[in-house]
């Protein structure tokens, strides 16, 4: 019995090792997901600044073309004013060219605004480009080594398949279909000592007539409390 339960606590721990190596494999895919979802995000800033850029552009046209035909009215008015007759007509003209010259002023305070703006966001989209460049290399670096751990793990895995084979090979096969259920039932530990006169598992005190029984070793004996299955600590 004692082998048995020796072969159990052994099947436990490299069934923990498993898992262990299992839950680092399964974990790089989502490890990789994140790199390529913050590369996309610097992608996608990349792209909105170059449709700003765009977008003043489009804004300094319509302005420049606005200041033209306010020059082109400013100009013509002047013209006029050596035409007209009376004083009234001449101040009427001068008022009309004030207002224009204000307002083309204000739209070539507009235009330099905007220009200062668009060289900013120039200066913004180099240096996020060479920054985007230099990552896109460091995650792909970085992608690469993952992968490369997730192969090592996978033949990690595929060396402690072949172990656990070889352990359970001569090992009942009822009581392995149990340690198996107990396992998927309860989170992956099947087997757990009791050194502390309590459920390894579920904590759950042992009273000592199953104290006694344990450290009988004649037989398995399972947690009442949680079902798992119930080994003394001997050394
Ligand atoms: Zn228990």
């Amino acid at each position: 019995m004692r082998e048995t339960k020796e072969l159990l606590l052994n099947l436990q721990e490299l069934d923990d090792q498993i898992d262990t190596l299992k839950a680092e494999e399964e974990s790089i895919p989502e490890k990789k997901h994140d790199l390529e979802k913050g590369l996309e995000a610097h992608q996608a800033a990349v792209a909105a600044e170059k449709n700003e850029s765009v977008e003043f552009a489009k804004k300094r046209k319509e302005l420049e073309i606005e200041l033209e035909d306010g020059n082109t009215k400013k100009d013509r008015f002047k013209h006029q004013l050596f035409q007209v007759k009376s004083n009234r007509e001449y101040e009427a003209l001068q008022h009309e060219i004030t207002a224009l010259e204000e307002k083309n002023s204000g739209l070539e305070d507009k235009i330099l605004e905007i220009m200062d703006r668009s060289e900013q966001v120039s200066r913004q989209i180099t240096e996020d480009e060479q920054n985007f460049k230099a990552e896109t290399a460091t995650v792909g670096k970085a992608q690469t080594k993952l992968d490369k751990e997730q192969e090592d793990l996978r033949q990690k895995i595929a060396i402690k398949d072949d172990e656990r084979k070889r352990l359970v090979i001569d090992m009942d096969t009822i009581l392995l279909k149990r340690y198996d259920r107990i396992r998927a039932n309860k989170g992956g530990l099947a087997v757990t000592t009791v050194n502390t006169g309590a459920c390894g598992g579920c904590f759950r005190r042992i009273p000592p007539y199953e104290m006694q029984n344990l450290k009988r070793d004649a037989q398995i004996i399972m947690c009442e409390g949680c079902g798992r299955i119930l080994i003394w600590r001997w050394d």
